[in-house]
């Protein structure tokens, strides 16, 4: 009888031990799609694409053959064609189910228990998750007002550290660090250090302000840069992502990686969606000024406390620092019929991340978040 008492941390001949790194994890926390009654929401909390997906992709994906075979498990003719995209050769790209899966690979393969895995506070979630899964130890390193430190990354720097993550465009803060910064950061790595930028929301930075990422996968042996389709590309529910690098850098994630990783209708659907470059631009038109317009609302709410942080990703973070917290503002939004992103778990409760939805949309926000900050007391 005591045994059933007995906490999970604790070794038992009687059940499965699992790993002390494992039992470190918290288990990552999507953005929700409705309230706390079950009552839809307009979903603004994911960075989904408001204009969906491309047509050719959902066409590509009706058509898509017979689900009783497994699908091409080299996703061959999907790595050919963002090979010609962006210039690469097939043989650098590896397919994921997600980027997700291709970031928990890159830690897997080049880290474990005595390693550590550096990162930036207010990095993605998921460089957490992927340091523990495989017993390596997270190291997070200080911000600059929310956005990357280089010097600082630099600084935490140890004998130990195996990889480096960061997103750029970052989640949850949108911050962006340019092309020379990357460079410096690179350049300040150990060879023998991965450095894994993740691009989930490249596709929305102006191609003039462009981080020069897969410039420097093409040409450096230890970085990784991660793409995804769950963004830009509006295909988040067929999970498909990618990374390029070196070549034996993409030959151990292919050693790793699931062998039928991305699904019949995810290779058509992706396939159709890199032809048609059109909806990327137009949804990257779309972000960038409903974005601009969203910022500027907030800008002309007056001394209210709320600081929308520069961003060049598809969402914006908000901080709260006058009478209407984040908290409240988040519980109003949703009696407005909206869903955003409060980040308590991830030490942001001062902050909400919204993503930029329709143009309609924005204008509900911005109108709500007004009679809400000029109703706080
Ligand atoms: C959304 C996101 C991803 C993409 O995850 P998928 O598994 O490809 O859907 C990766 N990195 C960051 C920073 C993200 O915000």
């Amino acid at each position: 009888m005591a045994d059933q008492q007995t906490p999970a941390s604790t070794a038992s001949a009687n059940r499965p031990t699992p790993k002390d790194w494992i039992l470190g994890i918290h288990a990552y926390v999507p953005g929700k799609s409705s309230g706390k009654d079950g009552r839809p929401l307009t979903k603004l909390s994911a960075n989904e694409n408001p204009l969906g997906t491309s047509k050719a992709a959902l066409a590509a994906r009706a058509a898509a053959l017979d689900p009783s075979r497994y699908p091409d498990p080299d996703s061959t003719d999907l790595r050919a064609g963002l090979g010609a995209l962006h210039g690469i050769a097939a043989d650098r790209i590896v397919m994921g189910t997600g980027s997700d899966e291709l970031l928990n690979l890159a830690a897997q393969a080049f880290a474990g228990v005595g390693d550590e895995v550096l990162y930036v506070r207010y990095g993605f979630s998921v460089y957490d998750i992927a340091a523990r899964r495989c017993g390596a130890t997270p190291v997070v390193a200080p911000d600059k007002d929310y956005g990357t430190d280089v010097d600082a990354l630099l600084a935490a720097v140890t004998e130990r550290t195996r990889v480096v993550f960061l997103a750029n465009p970052n989640n949850p803060t949108g911050s962006y660090i340019g092309r020379d910064e990357v460079a410096r950061l690179h350049a300040g790595l150990r060879p023998d250090i991965l450095l894994v930028l993740d691009q989930a929301y490249a596709e929305y930075v102006a191609p003039e302000h462009s981080d020069g990422a897969l410039e420097l996968a093409a040409s450096a042996s230890n970085v990784l840069v991660t793409r995804t389709f769950s963004k830009i590309y509006g295909l988040a529910g067929e999970r498909i992502g990618w990374a390029t690098g070196d070549a034996a850098l993409v030959d151990m994630l292919n050693r790793i990686r699931g062998p039928f990783n991305v699904s019949l209708t995810g290779q058509a659907a992706g396939l159709a969606a890199v032809a048609d470059q059109g909806f990327v631009e137009a949804s990257r038109l779309h972000n960038a000024a409903e974005r601009a317009r969203f910022v500027e609302a907030l800008n002309a709410l007056g001394n209210h406390g709320l600081r929308p942080l520069p961003s060049e990703a598809n969402f914006v973070l908000i901080e709260f620092s006058g009478k209407l917290t984040a908290e409240a503002a988040y519980e109003g939004l949703m009696e407005h019929g909206y869903i955003t992103r409060w980040l308590p778990g991830q030490g942001l409760p001062q902050c909400l991340r919204i993503t930029i939805g329709t143009a309609g949309q924005m204008d509900e926000i911005a109108a709500a978040l007004r009679t809400m900050a000029e109703a706080a007391k």
